[in-house]
């Protein structure tokens, strides 16, 4: 069966976002005319690199950066490994630290250094989610080469403390990451009044393509290339440049700068409606995270008395969109890695879902949805043996 637009109910904005007409439009010439080498020293070389200089312009904006801070790559991912990467090549330190909830593209990074002999702290989270900056001072060692944690989990939408902890890390001279792939384009924040020396960003987490993505470099921050090869961004990252994508990325940023304020509102009204109206009218639900520390779009539901899989299942018969955090591993469902170092107990995990809003969604469609997962729960409960 093949599933439109039109008929779908996209509550998963965490997990990819639409490409937006304006972004497409202003991809399209990349695709089209203006197919030449950005390095080419010739006229038709040279437009397409203003193409790139126009989207670094946008990108940079949006962070509050310079323009010569700004590093285009393939992916959120790409950005994660390479500043961690780099601060271990420059420190020659052997000890990582990050949070016990981060994104595979850290916590697997992490995982495998471990394996390869180096020390990683993994912080824990309150039952909220939340991470106390005191937990990284103490765990902060000589050899300490990097702080990396995520500005907003992509589960649970809880925000870390990225200003205070970025201060801690300047006072000891260490280097400090933050995955912001699920921050930028969600909450306001200005990169050149904090200290910050890497951030990661995605395109297509803010209505660009998938397949591109940035890393901000402090400019006095040392870094060694991660994708080693051409001169290309500065001999930052080699390899030619994904130039349509990367003009995609300048649109959408631009345009994430004019909505990013009143969506603190508007996409929060429209999040705290449904979730007020899913607790009230569904028994043993309850919000995994801390309810203000987190983004505006994101919520993360446990339905204690059923399996995340299931009620997904009933959605998806309607074209809702949304996702479960619990992971597939060696053919078994396992609970979510997030919500397990928040102490959720392994049956509210599984039955946990997250609902990621946009500015895109409609009041009529959060009440479809709501009308769809008290008749899915209904279905479930009378499908249940009754316990003798
Ligand atoms: N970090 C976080 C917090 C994410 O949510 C994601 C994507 O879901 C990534 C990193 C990876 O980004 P990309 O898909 O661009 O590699």
């Amino acid at each position: 069966m093949e599933f439109h637009e039109k008929d779908t109910i996209y509550l998963d904005n965490n997990a990819t976002t639409k490409v937006i007409p304006e972004v497409f439009e202003s991809m399209v010439p990349y695709l089209t005319e203006y197919y030449g080498n950005p390095s080419s020293a010739y006229g038709f070389g040279r437009q397409i690199k203003d193409g790139i200089d126009k989207a670094r312009e946008q990108v940079s904006e949006l962070l509050g950066c310079e323009t010569r801070e700004l590093f285009f790559t393939s992916c959120g991912t790409e950005s994660d490994n390479a500043a961690i990467w780099s601060a271990l090549q420059i420190t020659g330190g052997k000890h990582v630290i990050t949070s016990s909830v981060e994104h595979s593209a850290i916590k697997n990074q992490c995982e495998f250094l471990e394996k390869l002999g180096y020390g990683v702290t993994w912080l824990p989270v309150g039952k909220d989610g939340t991470l106390k900056v005191e937990d990284v001072e103490n765990a902060l060692r000589e050899d300490t080469a990097v702080v990396s944690l995520m500005w907003a989990n992509n589960e649970t939408g809880v925000t870390f403390p990225i200003e205070e902890v970025a201060e801690l890390c300047r006072s000891r001279k260490i280097f400090f990451h933050t995955d912001a792939v699920q921050a930028v384009g969600k909450i306001p924040f200005k990169l050149s009044d904090m200290k910050v020396d890497f951030l990661s960003l995605s395109g297509h987490k803010l209505n660009a393509p998938k397949g591109v993505g940035a890393l901000y470099i402090r400019r006095r921050a040392k870094f060694v290339p991660y994708v080693m090869g051409g001169h290309q961004e500065k001999g930052k990252r080699g390899g030619t440049e994904n130039v349509a994508s990367i003009v995609g990325l300048g649109t959408a940023a631009e345009i994430a700068g004019q909505h990013v304020a009143s969506e603190q509102e508007s996409v929060r009204a429209l999040r705290d409606y449904f979730e007020k109206s899913v607790l009230e009218s569904i028994p043993n639900t309850r919000v995994n995270g801390h309810l203000e520390l987190r983004l505006p779009n994101t919520s993360n539901i446990a339905f204690c008395d059923f399996e995340a899989e299931a009620i997904l299942m009933e959605l998806d018969r309607f074209g809702i969109c949304a996702s479960a955090g619990s992971a597939c591993t060696t053919g078994s469902l396992q609970p979510s890695h997030v919500l397990t170092a928040m102490g959720v107990p392994a049956a509210d995990a599984m039955g946990s879902i997250r609902f990621s809003f946009s500015r895109f969604n409609t009041q009529e469609e959060v009440d479809k949805t709501l009308s769809v997962l008290k008749d899915a729960v209904a279905k479930l409960k009378n499908a249940q043996p009754v316990a003798s």
